[in-house]
């Protein structure tokens, strides 16, 4: 069994269970976690707290200092890290490759950004008087991270939150602690004690205590959105600073002057990266009418030839879903769609060669629509629903016609058409011919029910700082308008 990180020390806590962690693609289990508890927390909230005045007032070159030292051990245990990744995430080694490269190099940019300025001078309303801002931490921020990219956004929280000046405690994914357990281990080990913990367990009985802990004035989180709203209804009267990133149900569309064989790739890697358990997933697609044969055959082929199997395979492209809940969940949504009239053009079920493991093959439907659950609800699996629209306006309105409002893809040339898209799509991120790519100074997140909090870039520094005014005038004496009036 693996051990949780409070106060600098390795430890089983308070816990008398262990969790165990499994293989998606072979159902093995390969290590356990201590089942952490409340009083888990309440320690390493102790320990982060504690570590809050030191770490605050360090000098931003020596914690920039440190935050680099995090992200050249990250890229020394690469290797290591990025196995661990595909056995108990699941998905292909090169997808792995680059969630690390993104670890490291988000590390390295809050390092920078955190040295480079915290807070402005303004205005002074009299000659006599200075007035600025300062940019302070806010004090231990709880970090809440789910299965499906478990150190990605691990770092997008830690390294801004971190870089502010805030303490950290950790609660990753019961699925997956193992990746966040070996950077607190081998790469975390240069921090001041307590400055990160890390605690393992689950939802209600560690992420909850967590969220409701007074001592814990940000919650940083990203899932689903009903633990979202959970998280929100506990916090709203504690008056936390919530930075919740939550579901998404993302479209792309496909405008009639594209290459049907570039569109189809981009459509295949968009739906089925990480076998479609990506927050911005491309989970609707839409197509003009009138060259929807062409795109839909190309896009058929497409799926048609990747390869299903272990992520640990070099030649593999999709592995298996995270769990056997999820993939149940996914066949439901299929099956439903089948019963009110959507057809299967290829897919729809398990993998034949595969006996082990959560595989579920890619799965490509037409004839759906808006009232059928797989349009309107979270699939986050391997589904690739088509749907005909017959102007670019319908387009867009059927785009916009959904809860979540995380990003969008369009596939076009046609300037007129994509003005029109990023003009009139609500939605944190527009994908323009190339999707679901990230940049480190682009602000990601959500509009409407995928939350509204940002990461990367300057805005995901600010998230995890609070303004204060000083207002300073340089003459001690009697202002002419405090009392008593009417002198
Ligand atoms: P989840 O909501 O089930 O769990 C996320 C984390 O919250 C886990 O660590 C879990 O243990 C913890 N948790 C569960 N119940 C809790 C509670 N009551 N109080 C506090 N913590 C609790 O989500 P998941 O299945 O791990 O992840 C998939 C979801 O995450 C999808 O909905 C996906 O869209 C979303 N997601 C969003 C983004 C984004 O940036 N917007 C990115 C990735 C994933």
């Amino acid at each position: 069994m693996r051990q949780m990180l409070i106060n600098g020390k390795f430890t089983n806590g308070n816990a008398k269970e262990e969790i165990e962690v499994q293989n998606p693609a072979t159902e093995e289990i390969i290590d356990s976690v201590p089942r952490g508890t409340v009083e888990d927390i309440e320690a390493a909230v102790q320990a982060a707290q504690s570590a809050f005045d030191p770490w605050r007032k360090l000098g931003s070159n020596e914690r920039a200092s440190l935050l680099h030292e995090v992200a050249n051990k990250v890229h020394e245990h690469r290797e290591k890290i990025v196995h661990l990744l595909t056995l108990e995430e699941g998905k292909p080694l090169s997808e792995n490759e680059e969630e690390v490269e993104w670890v490291i190099n988000t590390f390295h940019y809050y390092a920078e950004l955190g040295r480079h300025h915290r807070g402005s001078v303004l205005a002074s309303g009299e000659s006599s008087q200075f007035n600025f801002i300062i940019k302070e931490p806010y004090g231990v921020v709880g970090c809440i991270v789910p299965w499906n990219y478990p150190l990605l956004l691990l770092a997008w929280k830690v390294a801004p939150a971190l870089a502010a000046g805030n303490t950290i405690v950790i609660k990753p994914s019961e699925m997956t602690p193992l990746t966040a357990l070996y950077l607190a281990e081998h790469c975390f080990d240069g921090l001041p004690a307590g400055v990160i913990n890390v605690v393992t367990g689950y939802g209600l009985e560690t992420g909850e205590p967590l969220v409701k802990h007074p001592d814990v004035p940000v919650i940083a989180f990203t899932g689903s959105l009903a633990t979202g709203q959970r998280i929100a209804s506990l916090a709203a009267p504690m008056m936390k600073k919530l930075h919740l990133e939550l579901g998404g149900k993302d479209a792309t569309v496909i405008a009639e002057d594209a290459d049907p064989e570039i569109a189809a790739k981009a459509v295949a890697y968009a739906a089925l990266i990480n076998a479609g358990q990506v927050c911005t997933s491309t989970e609707r697609v839409y197509l003009p009418k009138n060259r929807a044969a062409k795109f839909t055959e190309a896009i058929v082929e497409q799926v048609k030839s990747l390869r299903l199997g272990s992520g640990l395979e070099s030649t593999t492209d999709m592995g298996p879903m995270i769990g056997d809940t999820f993939r149940t969940k996914f066949e439901k949504q299929i099956a439903d769609a089948r019963a009110s009239g959507a057809k299967i053009l290829t897919g729809g079920g398990r993998p034949k060669h595969l006996e082990k493991g959560f595989f579920h093959e890619p799965t490509v439907l037409t004839g759906v629509d808006h009232t059928m659950v797989i349009m309107r609800e979270e699939t986050f699996g391997p589904a690739v629903p088509i749907m005909e629209y017959t102007s670019f306006d319908e387009a867009i309105q059927l785009t916009n016609d959904c809860q979540y409002g995380l990003g969008a893809v369009l596939i076009s040339n046609d300037t007129k058409k994509i003005k029109q898209f990023f003009d009139d799509v609500k939605a944190g991120t527009i994908w323009i011919n190339d999707p679901l790519t990230d940049n480190y100074a682009g602000p990601f997140g959500g509009m409407k029910y995928s939350g509204g909090a940002r990461e990367l870039g300057e805005e995901g520094l600010e998230e995890f700082r609070e303004t204060k005014h000083v207002h300073w005038d340089f003459n001690m004496e009697d202002k002419g308008y405090w009392f008593p009036y009417g002198r």
